[in-house]
């Protein structure tokens, strides 16, 4: 793995154009922020780097390697969701090995997976819980957690702390900077939330309407916002 391209890529739902040439380039490690109102097509970014959606046109790369048709199981990416279902049978462990159990690996392998992403998600207490008897921030961990056990090269997060309320969100926001720094891997990361940009991201990209306004540096947008849309959304006033 060493990066993502995106080169031209565009998407359509019937005659209506949702993403209307996208090119953006991350590296590997790299934390990038989307913003964007709402229905700008963040989401529909997101499931096309996930495989959930087919590209309409243009290229997706992970490293030299072209993912277009790939299935998204081999792409190396785990993605959470802002509604984050949890099996309210099931216990935190099983919910947490579940996909791994459903592709077949064996039960030691599951177990040490699940007992690492517990402990990096400080979970370890908490695994034979169900989802019933957990605060929402615990469930969001856990819905973090089965994402981690897969190992991916990449997450995807859609607006994960969008349901909590805002004093978890501080804390959350806190445990995902480490999280990416103990993973080390890259991340995707959507949020309407500006504050969670400014202190989450290496790169934030702004979009509006199916196109990327600018892409660059907190910073980078901050002082230097090309237009008034971007400064709105993360810049002081040009
Ligand atoms: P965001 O996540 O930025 O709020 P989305 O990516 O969810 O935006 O949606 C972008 C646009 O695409 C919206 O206008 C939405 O209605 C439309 N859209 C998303 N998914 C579909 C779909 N499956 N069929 C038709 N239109 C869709
Ligand atoms: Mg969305």
């Amino acid at each position: 793995m060493s990066g993502l391209k995106l080169r031209n890529v565009k998407k359509s739902f019937g005659a209506v154009h949702v993403i209307k040439g996208v090119d953006l380039d991350i590296e590997d490690k790299q934390f990038v922020v989307f913003v964007g109102p709402s229905g700008c097509g963040k989401s529909t970014l997101l499931r096309m780097i996930a495989g959930l959606e087919q590209i309409s046109s243009g290229d997706l790369f992970i490293g030299d390697k072209r993912m277009n048709d790939v299935d998204p199981a081999q792409r190396g990416i785990a993605m959470v969701f802002q509604s984050y279902a949890l099996y309210p049978h099931m216990t935190v462990r099983e919910n947490m090995g579940f996909a791994l159990k459903f592709a077949g690996r064996p039960k030691d392998e599951i177990a040490r997976r699940v007992d690492e992403a517990a402990r990096i998600l400080e979970l370890g207490k908490l695994l034979d819980r169900r989802p019933g008897q957990l605060s929402g921030g615990q469930r969001q961990r856990v819905a973090i957690g089965r994402a981690i056990v897969r190992h991916p090269d990449v997450f995807l997060f859609d607006e994960p702390l969008s349901n909590l309320d805002a004093e978890l969100r501080v804390h959350m926001r806190i445990e995902i900077a480490r999280l990416h720094k103990e993973l080390n891997t890259t991340i995707i990361y959507v949020t309407h939330d500006q504050v969670e940009a400014m202190t989450l991201a290496d790169k934030i990209v702004v979009l509006r309407d199916g196109i990327i306004e600018q892409a660059g540096s907190p910073l980078e947008l901050y002082d230097d916002p090309d237009n008034l849309f971007v400064a709105g959304f993360i810049g002081s006033p040009k």
